[in-house]
């Protein structure tokens, strides 16, 4: 597994050093006094621990993201990058995802559409939103940019052809992951711009 650094990966490690050296306080005696100390060692466990969770999704569902962008893509140097809260912000585009032609193997998808992948990985996987719905799509249509494809309504005939095996290798049954792929067929397609359509 690839660990991508970024700035919560960085403030995650500065919060448990202070959790750690605030317990070390306490246990030598160091500590102002031993309620104060008490309460350095809870905030920042605390607050380490927020840190620290929300970088373990980072990290997994990237992980995951990229397995399927190797599955669909086909070239196993591919990677799927989740953007980070902080670039995300900064990014007007108003696309789910992107891949650039100047880093062809490199998915690229927005914080929403991973927030989406990591809900539905962490769901029961018998109901699915549209939200991820449409994130399981923007991760197979990326992949298949990364494949080579650059036409807008080719990937996104090709995608919708990936739809069913990405829900099932992100959990979901057989009857779950053709109910997922209908729904984008039957509900997201038909509201796509005219660029993404007209080659199924
Ligand atoms: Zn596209």
């Amino acid at each position: 597994m690839r660990l991508d650094v970024g700035v919560l990966t960085v403030v995650t490690v500065l919060l448990v050093l202070l959790a750690t050296r605030a317990g070390v306080r306490l246990v030598r005696g160091r500590a102002s006094s031993w309620g104060v100390g008490v309460v350095a060692v809870v905030w920042w466990t605390v607050l380490a621990a927020a840190a620290g969770l929300a970088e373990a999704e980072h990290q997994v569902t990237q992980q995951l993201a990229t397995s399927v962008t190797v599955m669909v893509s086909g070239r196993p140097g591919a990677v799927a990058r989740c953007a980070r809260r902080t670039t995300d912000m900064l990014d007007v585009s108003g696309n789910a995802g992107s891949v650039s032609w100047d880093t062809p193997d490199v998915a690229r998808l927005r914080a929403d559409t991973c927030a989406a992948l990591w809900s539905w990985v962490m769901s029961d996987k018998t109901h699915p939103t549209t939200d991820q719905v449409v994130a399981l799509h923007v991760l197979a249509h990326e992949a298949v940019h990364v494949g080579g494809e650059r036409a807008e309504a080719t990937t996104e005939c090709v995608a919708m052809g990936w739809d069913a095996t990405v829900a099932r290798a992100l959990g979901a049954s057989d009857a779950v992951a053709e109910q997922i792929a209908t729904a984008y067929r039957e509900q997201v397609y038909p509201t796509m711009p005219d660029e993404y359509r007209g080659a199924c």
